[in-house]
């Protein structure tokens, strides 16, 4: 096992690297932003390394500092935790080079699964169900193009290859639309991606968002924790994510799960990652891979009873997956509501001092976040100040300790979007489990104020 360990992220998921680092006896290196020094996890760190001022690029996407911080440090890893560098493959390129070792998947398989494109077609070769589409890049000839538009059927949607956040997709519903659509999502891309490669799917009208999780070593042992349901979404960010998805047949997900399985195998994939689809009439469709560890993996930890984060850093250590598929059994509900800094109902972002923080507790109740009393939230990054995970033997428990969970909890000083969940938490359509990606968006245009 390692003796030291460099976290290159903050927020919430910094202070679960750190908390998985002292269960192993590890060392935790925390880096911070001039913004982020009240942070819980800095202020709980044993060492801590200032990395450069609060814009992201001068600190967390700083690559240089990052690495130059682990080396005066003495730490022989570094875990990216979510978003910043995590899926950069050039980034576990350098840390490696340094002698580092990289907390997560090897630079090439975060090359391909981070290509939209090669990550289809490495999954249409692995088995996976793929949503429908062309094949590859669409070529730059109209005629071409419309005609793949027609042979895929009508609504398609337009996707950037190196797209990501929910960003770099428009929807066309006529030929007359089309070549338009593709050349303005081509320029977009181009400019925030720099990579102008499109692709085009068949637009799926009412699916669910379902993500299975899996965990794999270096000797090509791979297990799949079961599902994930994140339907629940605004501007295809997640709000609400839940374990198992209410309603779907369990042989159906051992089928898709082996199938992941099959897939992490033959990519050599070594670490934690999730399998994104969506699923409508009874299929799996695959949209896309994410190559680290995700905001919800609370949920299937603990329906599941396995520690995602301890995990990654064992298998990262060289060790092998200490079970097998066997071993992983799912037991009861589990339930996480991400608490943003925002107007609950008009989203705009309320960063400022918190003036008054109590969390719930009490039996199936895991709160994970940074913020506490007295906390300043920094206005320069994410708006998710923290998770609230609820488990429950069954949804209907789960759903009534979550009612309780929110009910209990008060933030003061900022606006946060607990109001919103205390009300989605009682909507008798999400109570009933199974609501499309589509339906947070129309309950919101319903419920406007
Ligand atoms: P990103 O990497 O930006 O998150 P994804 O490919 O994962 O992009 O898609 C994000 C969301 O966009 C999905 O959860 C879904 O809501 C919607 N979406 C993507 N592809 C399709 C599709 N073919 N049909 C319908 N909705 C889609």
């Amino acid at each position: 096992m390692f003796k030291k360990i460099l976290v290159a992220n903050r927020g919430e998921i910094a202070l679960r690297i750190q908390r998985a680092c002292r269960e192993l006896g590890v060392k935790a290196v925390m880096v911070y932003s001039e913004a982020d020094k009240e942070a819980k996890y800095v202020k709980l760190a044993e060492e801590a390394v200032c990395i450069g001022p609060a814009a992201s690029p001068l600190s967390y996407l700083n690559m240089p500092a990052i690495i130059s911080a682990a080396e005066v440090t003495d730490a022989e890893a570094i875990h990216p935790g979510y978003g910043f560098l995590s899926e950069n493959a050039d980034f576990a390129e350098r840390v490696e080079k340094s002698g580092f070792q990289f907390i997560g998947p090897t630079p090439e398989s975060i090359r391909i699964m981070g290509d939209k494109v090669s990550a289809k077609q490495a999954m249409i070769r692995a088995g996976v169900p793929c949503v429908p589409g062309s094949e590859g890049e669409l070529p730059d000839d109209p005629a071409q193009i419309r005609r793949i538009a027609k042979s895929v059927g009508y609504p398609v949607i337009i996707k950037a290859a190196g797209g990501g956040g929910g960003r770099g997709m428009r929807v066309v519903h006529t030929e007359a639309a089309l070549i338009n659509a593709v050349q303005m999502t081509k320029a977009e891309a181009g400019a925030a991606f720099g990579n102008p490669a499109v692709y085009m799917e068949k637009f799926l009208q009412n699916p669910r968002h379902v993500e299975i999780q899996i965990l794999a070593d270096k000797y090509k042992n791979a297990v799949y924790l079961g599902e994930r349901d994140c339907s629940m979404q605004r501007r295809h960010q997640k709000v609400i994510e839940e374990a198992p998805a209410p309603g779907i047949p369990r042989k159906l997900i051992e089928k898709i799960g082996e199938r992941c399985v099959a897939a992490c195998k033959k990519i050599g994939y070594r670490g934690a990652g999730t399998f994104e689809f969506l699923y409508e009439n009874g299929e799996f469709y695959f949209i896309e891979m994410n190559t680290r560890v995700q905001v919800e993996h609370p949920v299937t930890e603990w329906i599941t009873g396995v520690d995602i984060v301890k995990t990654q850093i064992m298998v990262a250590a060289g060790e092998k997956l200490p079970f097998t598929q066997r071993d992983i059994q799912i037991r009861g509900h589990a339930i996480e509501c991400r608490v943003n800094a925002e107007d609950a109902f008009k989203f705009t972002p309320s960063p400022g001092r918190i003036t008054s923080w109590h969390m719930p507790g009490g039996p199936g109740v895991r709160v994970d976040s940074h913020a506490y009393n007295n906390y300043f939230v920094p206005p320069n990054y994410d708006s998710m100040i923290g998770k609230i995970i609820v488990h429950g033997d069954t949804r209907e428990q789960a759903l009534a300790r979550m009612q309780t969970a929110l009910a209990e909890t008060v933030i003061e000083g900022i606006s946060t979007n607990i109001p919103l969940h205390r009300e989605l938490m009682v909507d008798a359509k999400f109570m009933s489990g199974g609501t499309n990606i589509h339906y947070l968006e129309h309950w919101l245009s319903q419920h406007k104020r």
